[in-house]
């Protein structure tokens, strides 16, 4: 039985490479309100920049009975 599941996470693009850099995981589901800079190293190239966060979603499959399914 597959059910999806959202997940949310505050995040930015790398200006320099245009990536999308993941901050944090938004525990408001996107309704929180954002007010907060961001001095963030990109884990991609390495350009060290200061950004305002935006809401992201990501629709993920939940595996089992667990909710979230674990990397490991
Ligand atoms: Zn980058």
């Amino acid at each position: 039985m597959n059910r999806e599941v959202e997940r949310w996470f505050i995040v930015a693009t790398c200006e320099k490479c245009q990536k999308t850099i993941y901050l944090v995981r938004d525990l408001n589901q996107g309704k929180g309100s954002l007010n907060a800079i961001y001095d963030v190293i990109c884990p991609f190239c390495q350009h060290k920049g200061s950004y305002e966060g935006r809401h992201h979603r990501e629709i993920v499959a939940a595996m089992g009975a667990g909710g979230v399914s674990s990397p490991y």
